[in-house]
């Protein structure tokens, strides 16, 4: 492997789909990644939010490691003590009206199985989302997911969905009928640029469904698991959703997708309507039981806060003095900077000064740490975008 170019192979030989950062990381811990010639970086991109108990995070190391030298593979026709022990702790984490779990490999088939789960268990045809949503790629995911970027050559999707402004309830409340079999929505939204609510909006929400019939379906596989700084971005609204989508760091960077949803709606599903091979294999449930262990732990989801308040007002004050700083938003661990351009040469910019970042759209900068940092972390995360935020000022307006 040494005299490998690896990235030459990568462009040559993975489906040309993602945009690649100019970076190969082969190692790291906790809040630090290193790259190939031994430089270190500041991980506040998070494997885009994956890395919620950080990197390689020993208790969750520990627990695969002893899983894998068990048993790797067990398939849902069979019994297993580790997807049993795991079944009981997302059951503990999650509003009590939730009562059975589905368990499948990735954010899109968390959602896959949502939608199906409300058809089957309204009879209803059609499915309300929300624009700006993001719920994955897949055909039933990618049916709810709002940007025409991602849909247009793919065409004819699903169809009976339908899209109604984020953040407005109004025109949700027009949109709902009885023939609403759900409404998808992220109690904050991540991909379209980390965009909260009003307050009062998701009890609108769920009011409406509550008026027609309709099963209300929280995607929270990116501001779940303490990231908003409360364990689900739901729970600063008091909203309890029929049915909740789970993923990216449920099991501490395993590949690993969960569906919760009220008993009586997940036992519309009969022998059959929807499974997956590998879905709940033992070693991605031992990896998040061990990640939820963590979290409950260490308090994750109050350090969630506290760092997401210093870093959030550390953005405020940036904003003030930075005039290319459009706003500031977020909550806990999971915030944006808007800016007046392109943030591509910043974010370049940062990659030098040794801090790892993430993008929404050309001009918002997404911030989604493990939930792990502490002061020592926002302070140099914040020192660093001071002096490359200055930089481009500089050259822009100077
Ligand atoms: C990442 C994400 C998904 C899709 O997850 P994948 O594992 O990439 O399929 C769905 N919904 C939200 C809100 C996400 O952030």
């Amino acid at each position: 492997m040494n005299e490998m170019d690896v990235q030459n192979v990568e462009d040559g030989l993975l489906a040309p789909v993602y945009q690649k950062f100019p970076i190969e990381i082969f190692k790291g811990k906790d809040f630090t990644v290193w790259d190939k010639s031994g430089k270190e970086y500041l991980d506040f991109m998070g494997g885009y939010g994956v890395a919620i108990v950080g990197h390689c995070n020993p208790s969750v190391v520990k627990a695969i490691n002893e899983q894998a030298s068990k048993l790797m593979i067990c398939h849902c026709s069979m019994y297993n003590d580790a997807r049993a022990i795991f079944l009981r702790k997302i059951l503990d984490v999650v509003p009590s009206q939730m009562g059975r779990v589905y368990l499948s490999n990735s954010g899109a088939e968390a959602v896959e199985c949502a939608l199906k789960v409300a058809k089957k268990y309204t009879g209803r045809k059609n499915i309300v989302a929300m624009t700006g949503s993001y719920h994955g790629k897949t055909f039933g995911a990618l049916s709810a997911t709002w940007n025409p970027k991602y849909r247009s050559s793919f065409e004819p999707l699903l169809p009976g969905f339908s899209f109604v402004p984020y953040a407005d309830s109004s025109e949700l409340e027009k949109s709902v009928t009885e023939e609403t079999g759900a409404v998808i929505i992220e109690p904050i939204q991540g991909e379209s640029g980390v965009l909260v609510p009003p307050e009062g909006y998701l009890r609108e929400v769920r009011r409406i469904c509550d008026d027609k019939g309709t099963l209300l379906i929280f995607d929270e596989i990116q501001s779940g698991l303490g990231r908003s700084g409360r364990f689900w971005a739901s729970e600063h609204s008091g909203v309890i959703p029929d049915i909740m989508c789970i993923a990216k760091g449920i099991a501490g960077g395993v590949p690993m997708g969960v569906t919760v949803a009220r008993d009586d709606i997940m036992a519309s599903f009969k022998l059959g309507d929807h499974t997956s091979t590998n879905g709940g294999n033992p070693l991605a449930c031992a990896a998040a039981t061990a990640t939820l262990d963590f979290i409950v732990e260490k308090d994750l989801v109050n350090n969630a806060a506290k760092m997401g308040k210093l870093l959030s007002s550390g953005f405020s004050d940036m904003s003030k003095e930075h005039r290319i700083i459009r706003d500031s938003r977020g909550q806990g661990l999971m915030l944006a900077l808007e800016l007046r351009f392109e943030v591509k040469p910043l974010l370049m910019d940062a990659l030098k000064k040794g801090l790892l970042l993430l993008y929404s759209g050309r001009n918002i900068l997404r911030f989604l740490p493990p939930l792990t940092i502490g002061l020592a972390q926002v302070t140099q995360c914040l020192e660093i975008l001071e002096e490359v935020i200055s930089a481009e000022e500089k050259a822009r307006f100077n």
